[in-house]
Formats: C-alpha cells, structure tokens, sequence
C-alpha cells in the first residue's frame, strides 16, 4: 500500500471497528477476530464503504521529516560508577547490544508489566536526553522499551540513572520477561488477574531460576481471559484467566497452554490447552516445568521440540498432582493481590434495577456526545463534529434497546434491532428507517453542511428518544 494511502486506510479502518462495537485502544488486539468473522474481503468492502468519510483523503508521510543526532556524550570519565559488578555485568550481557554503527550500542529496558508513570517517564525522558539518542526511542512488542545510539563509555552511566528508576533489571526478552494484559485491574472481559500473577512468577524465576534471564528461547505470555490480549496463544508458555466451582465456591484459576510460539518468516504455532489449575498454583506450574525440562531435555534442545517428543498427554500427567481440587488450600480461594474472596462478577445488564440506571447514564453519554460535537463544529472540526453526533444517535438507540433488554454487541446489530423494535413497530417515527438516518455518515462527504444538518437530525431524533422514554415511566409510575 503507498505510504500516503495508510493513514486514511488506518482512519477508515477505525471506524469499521466502531460501527462493530469495538473500543479503538483494542483494535490491535481484536482485528484478528473480526477478519476471522467476517472474512477479509467483506472487511475490506466495509474499509471501503468509509472512504467517502474520511476527512484526509491523501496523507503524505516525510520519511525524512525526523533526523537523527548523537547525543553529545556527558560522560565525566574519572566517576566510579558500578558498585556492583555481576549486576551490571548481567544488564550489559542480556539488555544491550552493539548497533551497526561502529561504537554505539542499542539498550532495552525492561517494563514490569508494561507500566511506567509519568513521573517516571519524565526523568526517564532526562536520562535519555544525556545518554541516548533522543530522537529514536522504541517501544518494543513485549512491553519495553529501546534507546539507541549509546557510547560504549556511557553504558555504565546510563545502568546506574535507570537503576535508580529500576529500570535497569537485566533479562529483557527473556524467560524472566513475562507479557501480560491488564486482565482485572482494568478490563470488564478478565475473568482471573494476570498482573499479579506475572509479579510473583517473575519473582519465582529471578529468585530460583537465575540463569533463565540469558535464555531466550521460551516465552511465557498471560492474559485475563480467553480473548488473548496478553498473546497467551502464541507463547511456549502460555496461561489465561479462568475460573473453576468446588461445591458453591468459585476458584480462580489459570488455563495452561504450552507449545505455541512465532516460527519467523510470519509464520507461528498456537499453543495447546494443557489443563486448568487454581491460580494460586501458577508459580508450581513453572517450577514444575522448568525442572522438568532441566532433568529430561537433551542438551540445546529448544523447549517446543521437547514439547512435541514428549506430547500433551505427558505435560498433562505431569502437571495433573496441581489440578487436583481436594488438595485446595483456604488461600486458592482469593485471587493473586486480593484480600477477597474471589467471586466472578455479573455484569452490568443482569438486573432490572441496574438496566434503569444504565439507560439514564447512556442518555447522559448521548448528550455528551452532541455537546463535544457542538464543539467540534465551533473549532471547524466537522469530521470529528459529524463522528460525535454518530455516536450521539447510537448511544440514544441503545438506551431504548436496553429499556426493552435488547441485548447489542456491535453497532451492526444495533442499528438494525433499533429499527425492528422502534421504527418498523411505529414506537418512534422517522422519515426513513434508523438505518439510513445514522448510516448517512458514510454517504457523506465530511462538510459543514453535512456536519450541521447530521447534527440537527440527531438532536430530534435524541429528543425523541428521551420523550418516549419518560413517557413511559410516567405510564409505569
Ligand atoms: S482480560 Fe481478556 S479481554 Fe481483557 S485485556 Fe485481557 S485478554 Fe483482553
């Protein structure tokens, strides 16, 4: 694709995901399932269908607009700066390399979870502006991050600033360097927690398998649930949220998988569901692997090689004595960093009394939205004017679907169940059907013009909505 097509490509692209329901900061991680629903070709018609929408029809990318300086090296070389050695020794070997360029090296950090404050981040940004190329800073795929351009004589200097950050632990990329997905601590879907989880397995390798921070063959990957976020699928390793009843009382639990990973040459393998165990139990997975793998693999053996000698059947006997619930401990009951006992939690929608406030709120949402689109419109903003008078007239219709427990997914559904329920039955009367009234977004250049009349549209037609909606609850008072 020519590098000025991308950018609308990627713009129309996001609003494919919208118009289905998806969250734009999962789009990454949900393409996948998308395409696997609908094939690639309709994807790609529906990419299509947006174009006429999309306010940048041409976006040319300067792929020489960022130039790169080495920094000016401010080492001061009499400094002692390395108190301890085998540490440092430890960083150098696993998180930096020699770049091409003769006499530079490139270092990773390594980001626990991927989580970085902006008060860290804002003394991270000094160090790298004194010891790293500022202008070419990466964020890696496992959740870390690249700097470039470092002296050889500034290694020392640059190990002791980030250590102060702690950001300077050694094994980037290795078995001790553990992907996960923010699972319970911010995500509705996850069903166990995976950061906590992560934390301790961590711990368990630095403190008992030290040498594992130079491997780099095998790859342990978390999520909070099935949808795989944390890429659990496709890791050596892989574990993802669950949960299992013992009597009236739920466990969390940990799915394991093994054997998956990436080939190279964008090839990979998917991991096998192996067996489930109460979480609690995922650092005796490791342990059990890892001596395993340690007392029975031949030498250089990669881990997936040994996997596939010995096949799931053996991984599961080996592993069965930790999935045996009459062995439960009070303590398998409470989730990892939680002082609760777990319970899987029913979401909003699953009672009637919630569902009434739901709707209230959705209304309030509706109202925002054409307020942010009122603004828009008063900055010359119409294509983000007309995006948020969009969402107005979805947030409005999903209210009346949810008064009537009209369970929606994605816009698609939603706009076709609005009219089945609200237009064709005559309970809300518009001049076309809702479908052509909200879909005229893609039909449509983004004008003023347009952006003014979409809006009108959508202001009566959320009256509308509201009006009947209290009607209605005055009929039930
Ligand atoms: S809990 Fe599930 S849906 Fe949520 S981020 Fe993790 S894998 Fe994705």
């Amino acid at each position: 694709m020519p590098e000025n097509h991308l950018v609308p490509f990627v713009e129309a692209t996001i609003r494919v995901f919208d118009r289905h329901g998806e969250r734009v900061s999962r789009h990454k991680a949900r393409i996948k399932y998308l395409i696997n629903k609908i094939g690639v070709n309709e994807f790609l018609k529906l990419v299509d269908e947006e174009q006429k929408a999309v306010l940048n029809k041409t976006f040319l990318i300067d792929l020489n607009a960022v130039k790169f300086s080495i920094p000016v090296n401010s080492v001061k070389k009499e400094e002692p700066v390395v108190s301890n050695r085998l540490e440092y020794n430890n960083w150098v070997s696993t998180n930096t390399f020699e770049q091409k360029q003769s006499g530079f090296y490139g270092v990773y950090i390594k980001v626990l979870l991927g989580n970085i404050s902006s008060a860290t981040a804002r003394k991270l940004a000094k160090i790298i502006n004194a010891y790293a190329s500022s202008e070419d800073v990466r964020l890696t795929i496992n959740q870390g991050i690249l700097l470039k351009f470092v002296t050889k004589d500034a290694l020392p200097y640059l190990f002791k600033e980030l250590s102060k950050l702690e950001l300077a632990t050694p094994g980037f990329d290795s078995v001790a360097d553990i992907t996960a997905c923010p699972g319970t601590d911010t995500c509705n879907l996850a069903i166990s927690n995976s950061t906590n989880i992560t934390v301790e397995l961590e711990r368990v390798i630095y403190a008992e398998f030290p040498d594992l921070i130079h491997n780099h063959d095998v790859k342990i990957k978390i999520s909070g649930c099935m949808n795989s976020c944390g890429q659990h699928g496709l890791a050596h390793i892989g574990f993802h949220g669950s949960s299992f009843k013992v009597v009236t009382n739920v466990v969390p639990a940990l799915q394991v998988l093994l054997g998956g990973g990436t080939l190279g040459d964008g090839k990979g393998r998917i991991s096998e569901k192996v067996i489930k165990v109460a979480s609690k139990r995922g650092p005796d997975v490791l342990r059990t692997l890892f001596k395993d793998f340690e007392q029975n693999a031949r030498e250089g053996e990669y881990f997936n090689s040994y996997y596939d000698k010995q096949g799931k059947d053996y991984f599961y006997q080996l592993l069965k004595p930790l999935g045996d619930n009459s062995t439960l401990k009070d303590s398998d009951y409470f989730d990892w960093g939680s002082d609760e006992k777990f319970a899987t939690a029913i979401g909003v929608g699953e009672c009637a009394g919630v569902i009434i406030d739901l709707v209230a709120t959705l209304f309030f949402e509706a109202d925002e939205k054409l307020a942010w689109s009122a603004e828009a419109f008063d900055n010359g903003q119409f294509g983000d004017s007309i995006y948020y008078t969009y969402a107005s007239f979805i947030s409005g219709a999903k209210a009346l679907l949810l008064d009537k427990q009209v369970q929606v997914n994605t816009h698609h559904t939603l706009i076709a169940d609005f009219d089945k329920h609200y237009v064709e039955t005559g309970l809300v009367t518009l001049q076309t059907s809702f479908k052509e009234l909200v879909l005229q977004i893609n039909k449509n250049e983004p004008s003023k013009e347009f952006a003014e009349a979409y809006f009108a549209e959508s202001q009566s037609f959320l009256n509308q909505v509201k009006t009947f909606r209290e009607t209605k609850v005055l009929e039930l008072k």
